[in-house]
């Protein structure tokens, strides 16, 4: 049986290009994943669901997939938490990680076949380490706390390829930091030496702990020797990250590391980038607490993986009013239909065609949405069973809408009413009017319908029409 062809922008050379697998059938895939140090904000979260959607989206197709998917749970920035607090860096990145684990469960993002922890592949880390200096790729180095190890970026010809860069100007920016004895400013670590009191493992180098790049080459080595079909991450990661894994890699293996490069763009706050400084981190757990996880999921795939998405209370109003809209839609469909079961529903080639371009969701959600408009708009048994197969797609694709309709509805304007800090009566009071300025634009009364419009701003509501429904806010932005 032939699989359908699937499309992917490639960061590696910039293309859009069919992909082909180097095991027919199958698709091997790693993603980076957390530095587990704090709690996860919505923009690791986002890669995380970019990620479940690639794998969701190729199960689909019929591909087996196996994909990894790392704990990084030793790093200066976990030691600098722990030092803080003055606890061990194993139970800074132990309560991290089952946080970060939780969430991923919550958000139903599907588990990796192999989650490894950098701390349980030294040894691989280790014996990668050796062989690049064995072939002249690394070098020890002696630092005032014992031996660090450098990557010799200028031996390695290809470097750069991935985000680029090309080595002259690289050079310019690069520096040499205190306490570092490298040979060149744009070499990089993988492994450095234990300072006083830092975790560490023994190497032939002394006591220290590997850099971060090394960290996910010898993990991926670990568990696809021949190497993976796609490495996955957000556009931050291009470099010098992804640049060094390449580098490392293939200096050590001889063939060929990853062929595909799959890179999520990134998520601002009210369009500013979200940064510690700005004081803008929007944690998971907000997010899941304020909005709940189909809205987040929902809310990412209405947008292409490569384009800038920005939250704001009124687009995640939007979403929340969407989604509400959606299971409206099942439990109607149910009523009408009088079964369903998204598992035995017919395929919709129209939007298969999208998920396999590129993974366009948001393509596809057009699709859905349009059949979606006829059936409220015609609302026959004949208009609902055109709608139903596009269920398959919102439960194995989206993994969104599985749950009770009535429970999931409740649950949003409960939220929602909560999020904003007001009670049921004025929101009553409120969509009592949006549902009159329904009824009277439908008369073509638009004076009387932007008077009510005008009220409800004047006292701080945020009415927001949009394509498939009217919803409404607060003007407070976001909680
Ligand atoms: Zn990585």
């Amino acid at each position: 049986m032939s699989l359908p062809k699937i499309m992917l922008t490639n960061t590696l050379g910039g293309k859009k290009e069919e992909f082909k697998a180097l095991h027919p059938g199958k698709v091997t895939l790693y993603a980076c994943g957390p530095t587990v140090y704090g709690k996860i904000h919505v923009g690791n979260a986002m890669a995380a669901l970019v990620s479940d959607l690639v794998t969701r989206v190729f199960r689909l197709a019929g591909y087996q997939v196996e994909w990894a998917s790392n704990i990084t749970d030793v790093d200066d920035k976990i030691i600098k938490a722990a030092n803080d607090e003055k606890v061990s860096a194993q139970e800074i990145a132990g309560r991290f990680t089952e946080i970060y684990l939780n969430e991923m469960k919550e958000l139903n993002v599907q588990s990796p076949t192999h989650r490894p922890k950098a701390t349980e592949s030294i040894p691989d880390m280790l014996s990668m380490i050796e062989a690049l200096i064995e072939k002249g790729f690394a070098y020890a180095a002696e630092t005032p706390f014992g031996k660090d190890v450098y990557f010799r970026v200028r031996k390695f010809k290809n470097y750069g390829k991935l985000s680029n860069k090309n080595l002259d100007e690289l050079q310019t920016g690069a520096r040499i930091e205190p306490g570092e004895s490298k040979e060149d400013g744009l070499d990089f670590a993988l492994w450095k030496a234990a300072k006083p009191g830092e975790p560490s493992w023994p190497s032939p180098w002394g006591e220290g702990r590997p850099g971060w790049h090394i960290e996910c080459s010898a993990m991926i080595h670990k568990h696809f020797p021949a190497g993976i079909d796609i490495h996955m991450g957000g556009l931050d990661l291009i470099f010098p990250h992804h640049e060094n894994e390449i580098a490392q890699s293939e200096a050590c293996l001889d063939h060929k590391f990853a062929r595909y490069w799959i890179h999520n763009n990134l998520l601002t706050i009210e369009r500013e980038k979200m940064s510690k400084s700005l004081g803008n981190i929007f944690t998971a757990e907000e997010f899941l607490k304020n909005y709940g996880a189909e809205v987040l999921r929902l809310f990412i795939y209405q947008h292409h993986y490569r384009s800038p998405i920005d939250f704001s209370e009124e687009n995640l109003c939007r979403t929340e009013a969407l989604l509400s809209k959606l299971y409206a839609a099942k439990k109607k469909a149910f009523e009408v239909l009088g079964s369903l079961n998204p598992q035995s529903l017919e395929k919709v080639p129209e939007i298969e065609t999208s998920l396999y371009d590129d993974f366009n969701t948001a393509k596809a959600l057009g699709i859905m949405m349009k059949n979606l408009r006829e059936a409220f708009k015609q609302n026959t048994a004949e208009s609902w069973k055109a709608w139903v197969p596009a269920l398959k797609y919102f439960s194995e694709v989206y993994g969104i809408l599985e749950k009770d309709p009535d429970s999931v509805i409740a649950e949003i304007h409960n939220r929602k009413l909560k999020r904003l800090g007001i009670t049921e009566a004025r929101a009553q009071e409120i969509e009592s009017k949006l549902e009159e300025r329904v009824r009277l634009r439908a008369q073509k009364d638009f004076a009387t319908a932007d008077k009510i419009r005008k009220e409800l701003e004047d006292s701080g509501v945020l009415v927001m029409d949009g394509a498939e429904n009217s919803t409404w806010s607060l003007k407070s932005g976001l909680s």
